[in-house]
């Protein structure tokens, strides 16, 4: 007994001791951070802008002006001039289709960024309608 105290919890500072797993990758740790946390802090904030770079940015805005939108059937990122549904890791958009690798899991497009930010913050500002009704109209 040397009054040596074991914590491994998270602490009301903020501070939270890290543990690094072989084999998971710089976008699935901001991932189960925000999902821990519930919100963006400003770690969590430069992780994304880190590993994602403009992606990122455009997913953090995306997400803080409510342009995320669940729906019946699809979740839906509102653009600058489109919507694109994203289905998990897929997306409609042309970056999604000819400019990322697909076996990278930190190449995402910003849409899929955006939802995966949304979905642990809480910021999915939801529909009850069904998508595949409505896109016609919008
Ligand atoms: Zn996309």
């Amino acid at each position: 007994m040397g009054g040596a105290q074991k914590s491994s919890r998270s602490d009301r500072t903020g501070f939270v001791c890290r543990v690094v797993t072989p084999g998971v990758n710089a976008a699935d740790e901001w991932r189960a951070e925000l999902a821990e946390r519930g919100e963006l802090t400003p770690e969590i904030v430069a992780r994304i802008l880190d590993v994602h770079g403009e992606r990122g940015k455009r997913a953090l805005e995306a997400v803080s002006e409510g342009r995320v939108k669940g729906y019946n059937d699809f979740t839906v990122v509102v653009g600058y001039s489109e919507e694109y549904v994203v289905e998990g890791e897929g997306c409609t958009c042309k970056d999604a289709e000819y400019n990322l690798d697909g076996d990278d899991p930190t190449q995402r497009c910003w849409h899929v960024l955006a939802v995966d930010i949304a979905e642990r913050v809480g910021e999915v500002e939801a529909h009850d309608m069904w998508y595949s009704e409505v896109r016609e109209f919008v």
